[in-house]
This record gives C-alpha cells, sequence and structure tokens, in this order.
C-alpha cells in the first residue's frame, strides 16, 4: 500500500496542485471515479479557527481539490459536522469555508441538517450521516494534528466527523478510556470506508503540544495521500515520534484493512524521517496514566500527578462548554464570570477543551505533572 508524502512549504496552489495530480495518477483515482458524480469532500472543520491557526484543513487544499474534479465533471460538495452547539455560520466564516464555497458555488453541507443511516458493528450501533451515503464517493481531507486522547489526529480519526453533532459526544461519554474510543473509532472508520475514495492530509502547517485545538502551529511542510487511512496515519504519526504501541486505534484500522506494516510502501526519501522535537511528550503521558496503570496506583497518581480542564479569565459566556459537555459537569452560576466544572462528574473527555471557541479552556497540571515534564 503506498503512502505518497511531497515536501510543500506554504499553501501555494500550483504545487499542492501538482502534488494531488500526481496523487490522482498514481492511485488511479480517476479510473476509480468513473461514473460516479457527485462527490464529497470532508475536511476537518472542528470548530471556529482561522485557517492559521492549524485546527481545520486549509481551504487552498479544498479548492485545488474542487478544481481538479470539476474538470473531470463533477459535482462537488463540502460537508461536515462542527463539534459541539458552536455556530455552523461561524465555523463556516472563520475556518475559509463560506468565503471559498461561495466564490466556487460549491455546496455546503452540515451533516447535522440531514438524518442518519444506522449502521450496526460488532459493539456499536452508529448513527451516520446519511450525506456520506447518499453522494457517489467521499475524499477525506484531514488535518495533521496532536490529540490530547487519541495522542495523533489524521486521516482515521478525521471520520469522526460523519456522526452528526452532539452525538459524538455521547459517544465520548460512554467510551471514556483509550482503549474502548480505539475500538468505536476503529469500527466507524470501517463502516465508512467503502464510501472512501482518497484519504489526504493537510500537514502543510500542523499542530503539536495540546492538540486537537490548543497545541502550537507547527510548520511541518507536508502533505499526505493514500488509499488507506491505517497505513497513511500510521507514517504520519511515526514522522511524529509516535511509537507503534501508542497507536492502537490506527493499528486496529491497519489490521482490519489487510494490511502489514511491512507493505506500506514509501518513496525512499521518507523511510526513517522523523520530525525534529516534536511536542508530543504532554500528551503521551497524559494518556499511558489514565490508560496503563494499575487501579490503585492509578488513584494515588492521578490525585499527585493531574490533568484537567479549567478556565482562565477571557470567558465569554458563550455555554458552548456548557452545552457541550456530555456529563453536564459544567455549570454557570447566576453573575458568574466563568463556568465551573464539577469534577466528580468530568470524564476529562476534553470536549470543552476542544470546543471554546476563545481558547478559554485550558489544562491545568499539579505539580508532580509539572515537575516530570518541564
Ligand atoms: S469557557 Fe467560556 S468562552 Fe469558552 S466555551 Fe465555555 S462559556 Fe464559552
Ligand atoms: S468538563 Fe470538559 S473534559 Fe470534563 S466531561 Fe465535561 S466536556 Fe469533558
Amino acid at each position: 500500500m503506498q503512502v505518497l508524502i511531497e515536501k510543500i512549504a506554504s499553501y501555494d496552489y500550483d504545487k499542492i496542485r501538482r502534488f494531488l495530480e500526481s496523487v490522482a495518477s498514481q492511485t488511479a483515482l480517476w479510473q476509480r471515479l468513473e461514473g460516479k458524480k457527485r462527490i464529497l469532500l470532508k475536511p476537518n472543520m472542528l470548530g471556529a479557527y482561522e485557517p492559521e491557526r492549524a485546527v481545520t484543513t486549509h481551504p487552498v487544499v479544498l479548492e485545488v481539490l474542487i478544481d481538479m474534479l470539476r474538470e473531470k465533471d463533477k459535482e462537488v460538495i463540502v460537508g461536515d459536522s462542527p463539534g459541539g452547539t458552536t455556530s455552523v455560520e461561524q465555523v463556516y466564516q472563520k475556518t475559509g469555508l463560506k468565503e471559498l464555497t461561495e466564490r466556487k458555488q460549491v455546496q455546503l453541507v452540515n451533516f447535522s441538517e440531514y438524518g442518519v443511516v444506522n449502521k450496526q458493528t460488532q459493539h456499536h450501533n452508529f448513527g451516520i450521516s446519511k450525506y456520506i451515503f447518499e453522494v457517489d464517493a467521499v475524499i477525506n481531507v484531514a488535518k495533521y494534528k496532536t490529540h490530547s486522547l487519541m495522542y495523533y489526529t489524521g486521516a482515521v480519526k478525521n471520520i469522526y466527523g460523519t456522526i452528526p453533532g452532539l452525538k459524538k459526544s455521547d459517544y465520548h461519554k460512554q467510551n471514556p478510556e483509550l482503549e474502548k474510543f480505539s475500538t468505536l473509532i476503529t469500527e466507524l472508520y470501517l463502516a465508512v470506508k467503502p464510501q472512501i475514495a482518497l484519504n489526504i492530509v493537510d500537514g502543510i502547517i500542523g499542530m503539536e503540544g495540546e492538540g486537537p485545538s490548543a497545541g502550537e502551529v507547527r510548520r511541518f511542510k507536508v502533505m499526505f495521500a493514500s488509499l488507506s487511512a491505517g497505513a497513511l496515519d500510521t507514517v504520519a504519526a511515526q514522522m511524529m515520534g509516535f511509537k507503534k504501541e501508542q497507536l492502537k486505534y490506527i493499528e486496529k484500522v491497519l489490521q482490519a484493512e489487510g494490511i502489514s506494516e511491512e507493505e506500506i510502501q514509501l518513496e525512499k526519501r521518507w523511510r526513517s524521517f522523523q520530525f525534529k522535537k516534536v511536542k508530543i511528550k504532554r500528551v503521551s503521558i497524559f494518556i499511558k496514566i489514565l490508560a496503563y496503570s494499575p487501579p490503585v496506583l492509578k488513584n494515588i497518581f492521578r490525585k499527585l500527578y493531574n490533568y484537567y480542564p479549567a478556565f482562565n479569565d477571557n470567558c465569554r459566556l458563550c455555554k458552548v462548554c456548557v452545552e457541550s459537555c456530555p456529563v453536564q459537569a459544567i455549570t454557570i452560576k447566576e453573575g458568574a464570570s466563568k463556568p465551573e466544572i464539577d469534577y466528580e462528574k468530568c470524564i476529562k473527555c476534553m470536549c470543552c477543551h476542544e470546543l471554546c471557541p476563545y481558547q478559554v479552556v485550558y489544562i491545568k497540571k499539579s505539580w508532580l505533572a509539572k515537575f516530570l515534564i518541564h
């Protein structure tokens, strides 16, 4: 299974187009799309962030794909379901999607406004956006980032957006442990996979540290593409410095796709390439404590070594966090200037951290956490 990678320093239309044309030819994209008319581009539209924040797929990448597909006489649709209760209009504005789709006269679809199709998998009965199955094919156009719960987010995790609206928070509530959430993501990806014609990850600018939304922008200057999301993410995550055993859900996807790591083909120059000093340590330690310690030790260690969401003083009382919290752990008392969290209820799903449009929610660290990490 081929993973195609190209070094691209900035959002230069021509350079991105050259890469994606080469991807289309090397993966026989046009042959596979023959007879298929309606093609959905599924970007990462996590929330209302400007493209420079590196949270969402950059509009220039989508613009290139729109042009390429139109030239092949395809009808292009761009769609996603932004997380939580952030105003979708605000998401479209800030991410540049509104300007792009208006200028190109492309339909922009919010999955939450359409019904769902129920897909029964081994452990889950998913309500997946109907729209995914009503188009003829989907091109998955993800973003290259760290993730505070899953370590890494790229092509596979981008498929989580096919679950409309707040249902995403419910799944976090039902599957708080990394292992369980990995099974969920794997089964969801496999349910959607037959519709996916190509996976692309935009890492020209990506995110390190406290991803997927509150981390730091990192100029990775790279783009990835593959027919297999599992193969793409295996390569891309290891290039960030994550170890194979940290990437359970990607390993599961790869196995389910029937691909062994040895079968992943890369251009020679990328074979043992790793980005220098990507900030993943914080993410890794946090997850390890939650997932792998024995229960007694875990409780003691948790008290001394703790990470939890907290609020800075820039809250605008928009209530996005209150409405997004899957266990109703967040409240805003009358007259208060910011919310409060009931930490007994909090399951650390980090939805509030992910979804606050003003980066008010940060991850607070106990003294031991600070000592061990910094
Ligand atoms: S922390 Fe404040 S600004 Fe952020 S989502 Fe919650 S209410 Fe809105
Ligand atoms: S308070 Fe934040 S981290 Fe805790 S359960 Fe609610 S949304 Fe998740």
